[in-house]
């Protein structure tokens, strides 16, 4: 119920206008959020940086409606791309498609991709595609293997909840494609997704082994420590050494795990979301896990 409530919460622009008015919810968004400008994001990856761990930008963006908007919203990544060479830094974008124009006209999406795969070629970064509904992950699988022709700095994400994915995830690794596994976080009819939880984390473990036995460097993204310690067993198992693949997590999240990965030497990269548009994000992160609810609000008091 609680879930239901913040999702909720999540599409109210007049309840979002009021609350930013007291600046609290700003305040306790920043356990999840890295802020709101370029400049305060890249504070947060410097310091991750300085930690020993690695970072994707992830621009947190309205429903894109046209055109004009999808390009200004790729403009605003070339921009990312451009600060994090000028500085020097370990970090990677992730991009959704639908934010580059993808409902609204594949070529133009292609065309705004190929852009930012480029520049990410040119300055030695790196495009990871994120995966949004069912309805994206044809269309969003063909334009990488297309751009992935021209350019290695494009990658895909793969959700082990789909049926599909064990299918996906071999075409991937034939391509020579990075790939980040993660359980999936939309809502998808038992049609095209297993509806429970055991078939998602079994299928999860299956995609794992067969993405690191292929060697090329991969991305195991989750925060449950039940799937990360069979990954390290998995790659001590097949003599697959520390660096030869990364774990992602999500900013704010599960912070003990994140340090003890690192304490053991494996390499681990933050998704860092940032942007104006942090409000439901930030109300999605506490539908997903109400207990984080009582974790902001102490952090509040405190
Ligand atoms: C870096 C990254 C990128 C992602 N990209 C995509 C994407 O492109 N497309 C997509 O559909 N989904 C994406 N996701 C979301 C993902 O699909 C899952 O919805 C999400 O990660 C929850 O699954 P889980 O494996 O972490 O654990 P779950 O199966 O949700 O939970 C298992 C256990 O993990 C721990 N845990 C999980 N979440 C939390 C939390 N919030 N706080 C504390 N402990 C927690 C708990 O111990 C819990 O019991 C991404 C996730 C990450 C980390």
């Amino acid at each position: 119920m609680l879930r239901s409530f913040f999702l909720y919460l999540s599409r109210q622009k007049k309840l979002e206008r009021w609350l930013l008015s007291f600046g609290v919810a700003q305040k306790a968004a920043r356990h999840f959020v890295a802020g709101e400008t370029l400049p305060e994001a890249m504070e947060v990856v410097q310091d991750l940086s300085s930690r020993g761990l690695l970072a994707t930008l992830d621009h947190l963006g309205e429903e894109v409606h046209a055109v004009e908007e999808a390009a200004a919203a790729t403009e605003d990544y070339r921009e990312i791309l451009e600060e994090i060479a000028r500085r020097q830094l370990p970090c990677t974008i992730s991009v959704k498609l639908s934010q580059l124009g993808l409902d609204i006209s594949e070529e133009n999406c292609r065309a705004h991709l190929r852009l930012l795969a480029d520049c990410a070629q040119w300055t030695g970064s790196f495009v990871q595609v994120d995966m949004e509904s069912s309805a994206h992950t044809e269309p969003t699988l063909a334009l990488i293997a297309d751009l992935r022709k021209s350019y290695s700095s494009l990658g895909a994400v793969i959700q082990s909840y789909l049926y599909r994915s064990e299918q996906d995830v071999r075409r991937l690794v034939e391509q020579g494609i990075r790939v980040r596994l993660c359980k999936g976080a939309y809502k998808e009819p038992p049609s095209v997704a297993y509806p429970h939880k055991a078939d998602v984390d079994a299928n999860f473990l299956r995609l794992m082994r067969i993405l690191l036995e292929s060697r090329l460097y991969h991305s195991i993204a989750t925060h449950d420590p039940r799937m990360i310690e069979e990954t390290c067993n998995t790659a001590r198992e097949i003599g697959l050494p520390s660096d030869g693949f990364e774990f992602q997590m999500l900013y704010g999240i599960r912070r003990d795990w994140q340090r003890r990965l690192v304490e053991q030497g494996y390499r681990l990269r933050i998704y860092i979301p940032f942007g104006k548009q942090w409000f439901p994000y930030f109300m999605r992160r506490l539908a997903e896990r109400p207990a984080n609810v009582l974790f902001v609000v102490r952090g509040l008091v405190r």
